[in-house]
């Protein structure tokens, strides 16, 4: 499957877009918008990466070493962001949760349950077969999220 496109890191959104929902969003919750929580926007944002509420921190205080972050921060801002879908997470069982911008294009994963990595892809004929379901079963649908859980090439070595 050569035409298989594996990389979805494009961004469909600039940066001072998703920043002014994110405003618009923390003020719909009466909350302040503080150089912390921009940080993990815009962290977010430049990474590639499905990150776990950890590795954020973790990138964040590496990036930031004079910034004062806690991982609750990070939680509660990641749920917010979640709930509004400016953010998505992929779940990993009793292992928690791993999140990406919501702001790429769609696309589904392969979740290796081994080492957590994961691997992105599409595939046309999946896509329309989604579609053509819910048509046939006159469902109108609006998104989807396809996780494929199991070993990756190199843990079954
Ligand atoms: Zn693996
Ligand atoms: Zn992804």
């Amino acid at each position: 499957m050569d035409n298989l496109i594996t990389d979805f890191n494009d961004k469909t959104i600039v940066y001072e877009q998703l920043l002014d929902d994110f405003k618009i969003l923390l003020k719909k919750n009466t909350l302040k918008f503080t150089i912390q929580r921009e940080v993990i926007l815009e962290t977010l944002y430049k990474s590639d990466e499905h990150l776990t509420p950890e590795s954020l921190h973790n990138l964040i205080k590496n990036t930031f070493p004079d910034l004062k972050i806690g991982i609750a921060t990070v939680y509660r801002t990641l749920s917010l962001l979640e709930d509004s879908k400016l953010v998505t997470s992929l779940s990993f069982g009793a292992q928690g949760k791993k999140y990406e911008l919501g702001a790429k294009n769609h696309h589904d994963h392969l979740i290796c349950t081994e080492c957590g990595n994961i691997t992105e892809f599409v595939d046309e004929n999946i896509e329309k077969r989604q579609h053509l379901i819910a048509k046939e079963l006159g469902f109108k649908m609006s998104d989807h999220s396809m996780q494929i859980y199991g070993t990756c090439k190199e843990c079954q070595k």
